[in-house]
């Protein structure tokens, strides 16, 4: 219901742009038709001649291109040259951020996307009109004579010809109301239903001042940057800092409408085994069960010998280090871009990525479609730490151009969000979560790498480790990160299941992992290798491309000679180095996938026991923090971020832990293919009851979280101005427990959850409901509800009771399954029998809260 609704607003706020842009032009149309008419009956025809083009460009300056601009030098309005040889052709629009603000979603780099528009003439006017490019028609197939059939164009503009030149073919149009509106495409953000009023919001588009800062034009492509602006005449929340004034807030974008590439480059279609980038695209002749021919996002590589089993491409995949680039680095992130040759080698190229450096009187800029750029940027509120999107042909899915956005704040102390730490508020990592969601084309690595070198870093620190061996893990993690964003740029997407590779004693053998990818591919969202024994620490990131990666690229770019290759190259899925699952798979959010070893934060093979390893090296690690951490003459903020760092790392561990309770291992072979099992394969017994025992121990016990306590004392954050208005500043200890706890709680108790450990016992799983919830319970209470309950239990206990009431008569009980519901009202009856007045009288008063708690919802359940 809710997509359909979403859609029909879209639809509507569409329908209103567009006769927003058109209606006043039809009136002014009709006013000129109007006078025309009326002159023509009182004078001679022959009295007024029609302006050439020449007439009305003779005061603009001519700029030659793909479409030819006219540009008026005093007023600045911009004409356009459509010739014959425009029409009826398709050509490629892409748009991409040049400057915004992360505060309207809109920030430097932002690729929107691309995709087909044919320049057509209807009577004396032009129309820009794009095309659908979702379905493929056989046109040996009769059905194909009906292909438009319940499809939409979208005719974007109608503008009429000012003046025409018939021996030339050419047509003269005015292009400002071309490019000063959203005609090409949508820059404002649409509020979503049940946004906040209070949140920030872009004004209304200002037509008289929003303008065109630069036109540049070659053979191939027409490129503008057009500076929207957005104003409103006031504001109740005037965004952040990074805004002058949140009443006028400019969005530059650039615009480039592309020529079709003139090449002989053969699509590739996707397969469920490997993780590109698609168009997806459905063949409606077709009569199979999976209709798809999802065009794979590759550059279009060719040998220049296509005889050699290795030849250098006829034209490199080229990148331009931007000349802002901080110089120590640039060597680094050089052999990052390279490394991936490797994996080209494999597939056939030589020096298949070719890296340049930008000159210092460079005359293109770093947002010029025609290079592919990588970027950087000190941004004050870091939307991503790297980011590497790439534009598409959406009709071939050849990859046209790409840059790769790195953020400053990498090689930085600061943190990218400052409440990610502050988890006195319970939502804020959800909402940042939510946000990366909304834009599920960013990569949040940068994110996660950027707090893992920061524990990293910690741990190094308290372990009196060296500058040079800092430095050596700053350079390591710098490799993996441009060895991920290139990873994109190349069409390949997340395999978030890659850290699967080596065991925990593979990740503490220096000498083996050295050199090599510590995990399937870079393209995983791994954790960061550490060693508790500090003697055995080796790498702590990936330095090269792994396993997986050579084989994706080695199914993207080989040229393969027959089907049978590229179909044996893809039976390869099976062996445990190539396994593969994307962010769709992954389980980061509670509740939403079901393969535990498609994870983000995790490592090795054995993510139960490296879990409780990092869960130990922290809580060895928090007993001596406030001595490593503490500096004399400085604030406490280092030791507080210290403090912050290291209960993450843990509540992660814990998470990733509580994956195994109700999960399904995935397996994405073909039918009979070698080495393949059967596609769902619940978690064994032994592991769900290991995870279920350390979930006991490191997140429920007692002392699960438990710092010293003159530690807290001391979590104090540095005064800044009026920074403390908005809440009092002592650390919110139990709440910031208790969110780590609820998020375990999340996962374990989420509706999807609990009917799959239901439904799965039909198929193999033998840790059926009633023991996970005896055995949660039992977690949950055993350890002190006959005696004295400490803080930490107490609001536990309460948070996990009330959790079981809702699942009978919250909001949300409907969803979950009867099976669940009977055992949560069976395991609320166990608490009222095992709550009975006992202990000091602080854990007498928790007692009483609880059952009347248990006796009210009781009372409720009908
Ligand atoms: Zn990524």
């Amino acid at each position: 219901m809710n997509i359909k609704k979403r859609s029909v607003v879209r639809f509507f706020s569409v329908a209103l742009l567009l006769s927003a842009f058109l209606a006043p032009q039809n009136v002014e149309a009709q006013r000129k038709k109007k006078n025309k008419k009326s002159k023509t009956e009182t004078a001679a025809p022959s009295s007024k001649k029609e302006k050439s083009i020449k007439d009305l460009t003779k005061s603009s300056k001519k700029i030659a291109g793909l479409f030819t601009m006219y540009r008026d030098t005093i007023t600045g309005s911009l004409q356009m040259l459509i010739s014959e040889n425009h029409l009826g052709k398709d050509f490629i629009h892409f748009n991409q951020i040049s400057n915004g603000v992360v505060d309207a979603g809109r920030f430097r780099g932002a690729y929107g996307g691309s995709k087909i528009f044919k320049v057509k003439k209807y009577y004396n006017k032009i129309e820009f009109v794009s095309q659908n490019t979702s379905f493929y028609f056989d046109p040996n197939s009769a059905i194909s004579k009906s292909q438009e059939a319940n499809t939409s164009e979208g005719i974007m503009a109608t503008v009429k010809i000012e003046a025409q030149d018939e021996k030339a073919g050419l047509y003269l149009i005015k292009a400002d109301g071309l490019f000063l509106k959203e005609t090409f495409s949508q820059v404002k953000p649409p509020r979503f239903p049940g946004a906040s009023p209070m949140a920030f919001s872009l004004g209304n588009l200002d037509k008289t001042k929003t303008k065109i800062n630069t036109i540049k034009n070659y053979e191939d492509n027409t490129n503008l940057e057009v500076e929207y602006v957005y104003s409103k005449p006031s504001v109740l929340n005037g965004g952040s800092q990074a805004l002058a004034d949140g009443r006028n807030v400019s969005i530059k974008v650039f615009h480039s409408l592309i020529a079709m590439p003139d090449n002989d480059y053969k699509p590739r279609f996707d397969d469920p085994r490997v993780g590109y980038f698609t168009t997806q695209v459905n063949d409606q002749t077709a009569t199979n069960s999976v209709p798809f021919k999802d065009l794979v996002h590759r550059w279009n590589l060719v040998k220049k010998d296509p005889e050699a089993a290795i030849s250098e491409p006829v034209k490199p995949i080229t990148w331009w280090m931007e000349n802002s680039t901080p110089v120590e680095w640039r060597e680094t992130i050089k052999q990052g871009v390279l490394e991936w040759n490797k994996a080209f080698e494999k597939a056939g190229f030589k020096n298949a990525m070719v890296v340049k450096m930008q000159p210092d009187d460079a005359d293109w800029d770093a947002g010029d479609i025609n290079y592919n750029v990588l970027r950087w940027t000190s941004s004050p509120n870091p939307p991503f730490g790297g980011y590497g999107p790439s534009f598409v042909n959406p009709k071939t899915g050849e990859i046209i151009g790409a840059d790769i956005m790195l953020e400053y704040i990498h090689f930085t102390n600061r943190v990218f969000y400052d409440q990610l730490f502050d988890l006195a508020k319970a939502d804020v990592e959800f909402n940042a979560s939510e946000y990366l969601q909304k834009n599920t084309v960013l990569c949040s690595f940068g994110h996660v790498m950027h707090e893992n070198t920061l524990f990293g870093q910690a741990v190094v620190e308290a372990a009196g480790g060296s500058d040079l061996e800092m430095a050596r893990m700053k350079k390591e993690a710098m490799l993996a990160l441009i060895m991920h964003e290139v990873g994109h740029t190349l069409g390949l997407n997340h395999n978030m299941k890659a850290s699967q590779l080596f065991s925990p004693e593979q990740l503490a053998d220096k000498a083996f992992i050295e050199g090599k990818c510590l995990t399937g591919s870079v393209m995983d969202y791994a954790g960061i290798n550490l060693t508790n024994d500090r003697t055995k620490q080796g790498q702590y990131y990936d330095t090269s491309v792994g396993p997986y990666d050579v084989w994706a690229i080695q199914f993207g770019y080989t040229p393969f000679t027959t089907e049978g290759e590229k179909v044996a190259l893809l039976n390869r899925s099976t062996e445990p180095e190539l396994i593969f699952g994307n962010d769709a798979d992954d389980m980061r959010a509670p509740g939403k996938a079901i393969d535990p070893r498609v994870m983000v934060g995790d490592l090795s093979n054995d993510q139960i026991g490296y879990s409780i390893d990092r869960i130990k090296l922290v809580d060895s690690m928090m007993n001596d923090v406030k001595t490593k951490f503490s500096k004399t003459g400085q604030s406490y903020q280092e030791l507080r971020r210290a403090y912050y760092l290291l209960s993450r790392q843990r509540a992660t561990a814990v998470n990733i832990i509580s994956r195994f309770i109700g999960g399904v291992y995935v397996d994405r072979a073909m039918i009979g293919q070698k080495g393949g099992t059967q596609p769902f394969t619940p978690v064994s017994l032994p592991d769900q009851k290991r995870a279920m025992k350390a979930l006991t121990s490191y997140a429920f016990a007692p002392t699960a979280f438990s710092a010293p306590s003159d530690l807290y004392n001391d979590l104090a954050m540095q005064r800044r101005g009026f920074g403390f208005m908005r809440g009092p500043e002592d650390p919110k200890i139990h709440q910031q427990v208790l969110t780590y706890q609820k998020n375990v709680l999340n996962h374990i108790l989420h509706y999807n959850t609990l009917q799959r450990i239901t439904d799965s016992e039909l198929y193999g799983n033998a840790y059926n409901l009633s023991r996970f919830m005896t055995d949660l319970n039992t977690a949950i209470f055993k350890a002190d509800i006959y005696g004295n309950v400490n803080s930490f239990r107490q609001n536990l206990q309460i948070a996990y009771t009330n959790r079981l009431i809702a699942m009978l008569t919250g909001k949300q009980n409907s969803r979950y399954s009867n099976n669940a519901k009977s055992m949560a009202l069976y395991n609320l009856k166990q608490i009222r029998t095992m709550a009975a007045p006992s202990g000091n009288v602080s854990s007498k008063a928790h007692k009483d809260h609880l059952r009347v708690l248990i006796d009210n919802a009781l009372k409720e359940i009908k």
